[in-house]
């Protein structure tokens, strides 16, 4: 087998998508030498304002995809609901990774259940589900609580229902609108827990120390890492993501959501082919962070050391931030153990994720206190409302 291509600084990578993930692993590549370009339905984007070159197209425009796959050397993803055609077209004319193939089976919550117990992985049991009579049989097997997902681009919760009780199945299915789902036992978990793996073209694998991740309406609030567990389970959740990676035949980043049960039990709940909000920590605390990992692995460059450099945590700022004016920017820049990382988005709305803070302290809880601590700052003594630009047209 001839060795991988290696791409070096100087190349052009593309990014299919045009949010925050893809403006931070434009930080990353752009820091290496490395050019970058983003193709997204959107103008302005996160990604687009740090990028080389930004095209603003459909993913099924076959032209615009094939022009933008012309002038890069290799395609990687910060958003894997693209289509397979769109990929298709793009490896017409430049490397593709990770492939196709994993973007598939990632992008499809019940194409994914399959693989990973086809995989021989642990997951929650489910079942698929098409019409309310699937729907009582579901329940009738896996029992309530459960919770009813969407199979097809379903993230932060969206599309998601806990079912608590004996409900009418057709009602419940009427109200959550039909179509494709999964029904999933629920999970009594005692935490949340996510590992982010990297794997080169050659199958060298490097995994992140384990994160601990806390959620408030579905959608991540806070990451601490280290994760308060035990060095055995790290041990395994670090082993089990790296088996998803080489299983999937993965090239690039890997994130492995699991739920840690009383027994010291990992179950899967969720991968992503691509960078994650879990590894933002890793920009400020990490000798390499997710997003170089990532421009490595693509590129076939060695992947680096995944090591932390100190005890961090990381919350998410969302719109909801705003309802009062600007958020007092300089009560968090005062803070000396807090790192604010904003993604240029002109519109506060609530659920959307604007940015992020990582603190820093001598444990991971002392590093929590410290980034909830600033999070409070910028709306204790909020700032006058500054004038915001012209909202862009960024989705998300
Ligand atoms: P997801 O979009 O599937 O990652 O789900 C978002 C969040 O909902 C997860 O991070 C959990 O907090 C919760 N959740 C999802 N599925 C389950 C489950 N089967 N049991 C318990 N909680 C769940």
């Amino acid at each position: 087998m001839p060795s991988p291509r290696i791409y070096l600084p100087g190349s052009t990578i593309g990014v299919m998508g045009g949010g925050q993930l893809g403006r931070m692993f434009a930080i990353a590549a752009r820091r290496m030498g490395y050019r970058v370009h983003t193709f997204s339905p959107d103008e302005d984007t996160p990604t687009g304002q740090l990028a080389d070159r930004e095209v603003a197209a459909r993913y099924d425009d076959a032209e615009a995809v094939r022009d933008f796959a012309r002038g890069i050397d290799v395609l990687t993803f910060e958003f894997e609901n693209v289509p397979t055609q769109t990929v298709e077209w793009a490896a017409e004319f430049c490397e593709v990774r990770p492939s196709a193939n994993v973007l598939h089976i990632c992008q499809h919550r019940l194409r994914e259940k399959q693989f990973l117990a086809g995989a021989g992985l642990p997951l929650p049991r489910f079942m698929p589900v098409n019409s309310a009579a699937e729907l009582a049989d579901a329940l009738t097997h896996l029992g309530v609580p459960a919770v009813l997902k969407t199979a097809a681009f379903g993230y932060d919760g969206k599309g998601q229902r806990k079912i608590e009780r004996r409900e009418d199945p057709a009602k419940v299915w009427e109200e959550f609108g039909g179509g494709h789902a999964v029904l999933e036992q629920f999970v009594e978990f005692e935490k949340e827990v996510s590992v982010i793996v990297a794997r080169g073209a050659d199958g060298q694998m490097a995994a992140y120390p384990v994160c601990e991740n806390l959620h408030r309406n579905h959608i991540l609030d806070v990451t601490v890492v280290p994760a308060g567990i035990d060095a055995e389970v790290d041990v395994q959740a670090r082993v089990l993501a790296g088996e998803v990676a080489e299983k999937l035949g993965l090239v690039g980043l890997l994130a492995v959501e699991m739920f840690l049960l009383k027994d010291g039990a990992l179950l899967i709940n969720e991968l992503a082919p691509r960078p994650h909000n879990s590894g933002h920590f890793s920009f400020d605390a990490s000798i390499t962070s997710q997003f170089e990992q990532q421009l490595r692995a693509v590129c076939g460059l060695p992947l680096g050391s995944t090591e932390s450099l100190r005890p961090a945590a990381m919350v998410n700022l969302l719109g909801d931030l705003w309802a009062k004016g600007e958020p007092n920017w300089a009560a968090a820049a005062a803070m000396p153990r807090v790192k604010i990382h904003l993604y240029g988005k002109a519109e506060p709305r609530p659920g959307r994720k604007m940015g992020h803070l990582v603190a820093f302290g001598s444990s991971a809880e002392e590093a929590m206190h410290h980034a909830l601590d600033a999070r409070a700052a910028l709306i204790k003594a909020g700032a006058p409302a500054a004038k915001r630009r012209a909202p862009a047209k960024t989705a998300r």
